[in-house]
């Protein structure tokens, strides 16, 4: 769908929500037909180590989509304490089990575990985040297998509106493994010019409002705002961050003031409703794109 992007026009709301609805939609008709073709649904094991609130919350929404789309989940959760070696054991396990596609381990750790380590333990062909070297590395040469949930789901949105980014200005704010770094060669993969910017940028707001599009990653609540972006432009928050409101609750806020923007960007994603979404779908279709494969080797 190519929305109405005239400069001057209200903002417009990338809704994550909704592009997650529709490509889990068109996925579960894929998993449909591989589970006709092959006796059995594609197959996502997903490891969560310790108790910490929000890392539960992700594997719930993980679990669901899988119910959703027509995955098999397997759930493993071990104690904090767990010893390294069980853990290293249950991930072995899972990379010689047929019915398993995709292994997600829940990041971040507990202390005492690295999780760099840790990922090197799932095999090439079951790292359904793409944060393997070996993913990263097969990413780098443009010949990836699954990618990185949230830079996929970014530009999934960014296709969903039919914003192209080709030949654009875009800055990348946060240089992650698991989001800068892969946005970054996304973008430059999709033909735009790409700055990169961390904690030792000087100056950072003087590339922010130069960029067509700016990918906000950086770990901040409500960082950035107005007026740190050209008029204009194209801003995508990466961010979540849970933050107390008034009420006594808490609320989900970003790394971007998102109501500054309203009569000043030409398209943002909210938080929540935005990328968050979006990582969860990309996950069930990394599961499906890892299980074709698999079945074809
Ligand atoms: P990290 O903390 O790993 O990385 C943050 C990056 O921001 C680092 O590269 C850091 O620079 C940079 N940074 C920090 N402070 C500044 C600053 N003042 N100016 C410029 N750059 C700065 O975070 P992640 O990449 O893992 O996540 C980023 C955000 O995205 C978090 O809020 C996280 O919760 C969220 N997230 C959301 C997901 C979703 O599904 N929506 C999925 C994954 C993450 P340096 O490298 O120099 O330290």
């Amino acid at each position: 769908m190519a929305a109405n992007l005239a400069q001057g026009s209200a903002m417009l709301k990338l809704n994550g929500n909704e592009v997650s609805a529709v490509r889990k939609t068109a996925l579960s008709a894929k998993v449909r037909e591989f589970q006709k073709r092959n006796g059995r649904p594609p197959g996502l094991a997903v490891v969560l180590v310790g108790e910490d609130p929000a890392s539960q919350v992700y594997v719930g929404g993980k679990i669901k989509a899988c119910g959703e789309t027509g995955i098999r989940s397997f759930e493993h959760r071990l104690p904090a304490a767990c010893k390294r070696t069980e853990l290293k054991l249950l991930i072995e396990k899972l990379n010689y089990d047929s019915q398993v596609d995709g292994i997600l381990v829940q990041l971040p750790l507990p202390i005492g575990l690295e999780g760099d380590e840790v990922l090197s333990w799932i095999a090439p062909h079951k790292d359904v985040d793409g944060l393997t070297a070996h993913s990263m590395g097969l990413l780098w040469m443009g010949q990836p297998r699954a990618i990185s949930c949230t830079p996929a789901g970014v530009m999934a949105i960014l296709q969903h509106y039919g914003i192209s980014v080709a030949g654009k200005s875009a800055v990348v704010v946060g240089r992650s493994n698991i989001v800068g770094k892969p946005m970054a060669h996304l973008l430059v993969q999709a033909d735009a010019t790409v700055t990169i910017c961390h904690s030792r940028t000087t100056n950072l707001r003087e590339h922010t409002s130069q960029a067509d599009l700016v990918v906000v990653a950086v770990g901040r609540p409500r960082f950035l705002g107005r007026e740190d972006f050209k008029q204009g432009a194209i801003v995508i928050d990466v961010g979540i961050h849970r933050q107390p409101a008034a009420d006594g609750k808490t609320k989900l806020c970003g790394d971007v003031r998102y109501e500054e923007l309203e009569g000043w960007a030409q398209a943002a994603t909210p938080v929540p409703g935005g990328v968050g979404p979006m990582t969860i779908a990309m996950l069930m279709e990394n599961t499906l794109r890892l299980a074709e494969l698999n079945v074809a080797t």
